[in-house]
């Protein structure tokens, strides 16, 4: 699917034109794509941040008058986020924000263990001193977003970070399928996570660089290991409220 390569050409020119301060210049696709990509990026950065919150209806029409675009505009658009499980589409009640289960939060966790870890040897090989330089300013935004409280903000830009590392990797396949793990962890931090405790602390995403940049390897990929451990470990996924309680184990 076109899609995915989409939105990573789409980010890697924002990134790009952040980073260079160019302009991103006229796409190939026209104004009614290029519109049609922003807002794409627009909703999900608003669920990503947990502005949009789990389980709010996202209406058709309240959406294409808000952002003065077709409703068939915006349909796809919500389609598409449904494909990266970020929207769910139900028959009758239409698209609301994913409410992503304790299962699924695992799983996500699961596969971010088997593929992230997998890759920092390739990372390790690749990293030039401009790119260490680019992950320790984003470790070094996350960190002050973090001491002002911006808790949505700091979610962001941890899983900047991760994507940033998958993509140093050089494999974009990979790159994306992390990129869309990433969103859907961000999601799940935010309706899961600790306020008190979130996710990456940055202290750890500085002492990751150093090992990148020392050129440790297996170091790093046990501290990836951790890592994410420690990430999945302060989710408070332990008690759901679905579960039906197991009496006799409890009682019994
Ligand atoms: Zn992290």
């Amino acid at each position: 699917m076109a899609t995915s390569a989409n939105a990573a050409t789409a980010q890697d020119e924002r990134r790009n034109s952040k980073a260079s301060g160019r302009s991103r210049g006229a796409g190939k696709a026209g104004d009614g794509a290029e519109r049609h990509e922003t807002i794409y990026q627009q909703i999900r950065e608003a669920i990503v941040e947990h502005r949009l919150k789990p389980g709010a209806r996202l209406r058709e029409d309240a959406l294409a008058e808000v952002f003065g675009v077709s409703r068939t505009g915006i349909r796809k658009i919500l389609q598409r986020l449904a494909l990266e499980y970020l929207v769910t589409l139900t028959p009758r009640r239409g698209a609301s924000v994913s409410r992503p289960t304790i299962e699924e939060a695992r799983d996500v966790f699961a596969a971010r263990q088997l593929v992230e870890c997998q890759l920092i040897p390739w990372v390790s090989r690749r990293l030039k001193p401009a790119d260490a330089k680019a992950l320790r300013t984003l470790a070094t935004s996350e960190r002050q977003a973090l001491r002002s409280g911006e808790q949505s903000r700091a979610i962001q830009l941890s899983a900047q970070f991760h994507q940033r590392l998958a993509e140093l990797s050089g494999n974009t396949p990979l790159a994306e399928f992390i990129e869309r793990l990433c969103s859907r962890s961000s999601l799940i931090l935010a309706v899961y996570g600790d306020s008190g405790h979130l996710g990456c602390e940055s202290h750890d995403h500085d002492e990751l660089i150093a090992l990148l940049e020392a050129g440790k390897e297996e170091r790093a990929v046990a501290f990836m290991q951790r890592h994410l451990k420690a990430i999945e470990a302060s989710l408070s996924i332990e008690d759901s409220v679905d579960e039906t309680p197991d009496l006799s184990a409890i009682f019994g």
